[in-house]
């Protein structure tokens, strides 16, 4: 006989698949947004089944939709005088909490359905972090590689010339991402105040001394090892001396590496689009300042780290093979901090075989749908992107709470509610999973938590 509660779970899943293949249909050649609709609306079938209301407003439909997407062209002059055209796009995708918020992404392989993959994860994220954030992404198919800060500057100043009619400190705030670091947020800032004769929180991760604040560059990286630090406390474990392998060289690598020596563990590699390099022995303090110059002063390539230390082992980027010799090595802890689906199931597979009982997501959606599955059969401690790498907009909401009160926060501050917000986002996920049926499933936690409010307040708002 069939159960009532088995009746509507199907239906709800019937309902569900209904919902994923309108999606499909409506959006087509954007994966990259159906996957990340895809692995939000799995975890969702036992609030839809608390929450028929939900249902009857039709919130799943309205919240895959964006609000508005603004797509317009960047043309801009190289050093030599030739002319290139760029594409610009914001995804506005829900301001149900609060303004719009998320960062810009530059980067050659930036399209529309990757900014909406972002931006909807941005509405789940920025709902977890308690503060009144809507979800929002944009960014450009410019590449930043090689070209000099005064053609960079000029593409900035293009790009804004269009966004500003578009943002403000009320209605969308962008900040970094991807090739967007404190020089692009700089030369933006500055356009948008040329053209709007405003000061404002217009974009967070600003400089110090002109509305910035302490811990921003630093806040997704240490948030994302305050996350893993949260996970393991459930079992009665802690970072020091764990051996950690780490993806990307950017700002969000750098700083995950900064906060895991901190805290008594042995990162091993890094890399960026061209390799990596396993150091055996552990990057320490001084050869992180040997990347953070490399990166961010200089520019150049991670092969350097390998050329100027002994015993480090760097191996190019080899696209004809199907899986990524970084996640092969042996370790107990994963931090992937580059780009999406940079972990896929042949790479899940060699991180539990090596050894690898934690993975906690820098980056936003490293993992494979397959590989996600892997690891929570597996049981490991896995702090999906939303909730692990959130202290970064939480702490940009932050700078905006300082731009507001016209004052800034000392690095103490900023930091200790840094560590809240991050300890109050894993009680939540983890408390979550706990009532829907799914205890240590951070997945279904995130995804559950950062939904409910965003729905209710939907509902709350009528039909808008
Ligand atoms: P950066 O541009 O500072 O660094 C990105 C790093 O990832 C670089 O080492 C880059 O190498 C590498 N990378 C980028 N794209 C690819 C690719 N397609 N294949 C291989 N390597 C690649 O960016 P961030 O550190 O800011 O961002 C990293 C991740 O963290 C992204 O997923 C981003 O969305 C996410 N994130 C960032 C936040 C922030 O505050 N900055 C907040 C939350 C999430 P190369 O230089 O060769 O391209």
């Amino acid at each position: 006989m069939v159960t009532k509660e088995a009746e509507a779970g199907s239906k709800t899943s019937g309902y569900v698949a209904d919902v994923m293949a309108q999606i499909v249909a409506r959006n087509p050649a954007e994966p990259e947004f159906h996957q990340a609709v895809g692995e939000v609306l799995e975890s969702l079938g036992p609030v839809l089944e608390r929450r028929p209301d939900y249902r009857s407003a039709r919130i799943l439909e309205r919240i895959v939709e964006p609000e508005r997407v603004v797509m317009f062209r960047v043309p801009w002059q190289d050093d030599q005088g030739e002319i290139h055209v760029n594409r610009g796009v914001r995804v506005e995708m829900n301001s149900a909490i609060g303004p719009y918020k998320g960062g810009l992404r530059f980067h050659a392989s930036v399209n529309l359905g990757i900014l909406k993959f972002l931006a909807f994860e941005q509405i789940f994220k920025n709902s977890l972090t308690t503060l009144p954030m809507g979800g929002g992404k944009g960014g450009s198919d410019f590449d930043s590689k090689g070209k000099s800060d005064a053609e960079v500057m000029r593409f900035c100043q293009s790009f804004m010339t269009e966004l500003h009619r578009h943002i403000g400190a009320n209605t969308d705030v962008p900040a970094g991402d991807i090739g967007v670091g404190g020089r692009e947020i700089g030369f933006l800032f500055g356009q948008y105040k040329r053209l709007r004769n405003e000061f404002t929180g217009v974009l967070t991760g600003k400089g110090l001394n002109w509305g910035g604040s302490l811990i921003r560059p630093e806040a997704t990286g240490y948030g994302a090892v305050y996350f893993a630090a949260e996970m393991l406390v459930t079992r009665r474990e802690t970072l020091d001396g764990k051996v950690c392998l780490v993806s990307g060289s950017g700002n969000v690598a750098q700083y995950t590496v900064e906060k895991l020596l901190e805290l008594g563990a042995k990162p091993v590699t890094l890399s960026d689009s061209n390799g990596y390099i396993y150091d055996e022995a552990g990057i320490d303090k001084e050869k992180l300042a040997f990347v953070k110059e490399l990166k961010n002063v200089r520019r150049g390539r991670i092969k350097e780290y390998a050329d100027k230390s002994k015993n480090v082992v760097y191996t190019a980027t080899d696209s004809s093979v199907d899986h990524n010799p970084l996640w092969g090595h042996k370790a107990q802890c994963a931090f992937p901090c580059a780009t999406q689906n940079e972990v896929n199931s042949k790479d899940a597979a060699s991180l539990l075989r090596n050894g690898v009982t934690l993975v906690s997501e820098g980056a936003n959606m490293p993992v494979t749908l397959e590989g996600v599955k892997q690891f929570l059969d597996a049981n490991i401690l896995y702090g999906p992107g939303k909730a692990a790498n959130a202290g970064g907009v939480a702490t940009s909401g932050l700078e905006m709470t300082q731009n507001s009160l016209r004052l800034n926060w000392t690095r103490e501050e900023v930091d200790g509610r840094l560590q809240q917000i991050m300890k109050a986002i894993h009680k939540a996920c983890y408390d979550t999973a706990v009532d829907f049926g799914a205890p240590g499933n951070y997945v279904k936690g995130a995804n559950i938590a950062g939904f409910v409010k965003v729905a209710d307040a939907m509902l709350d708002q009528g039909l808008v």
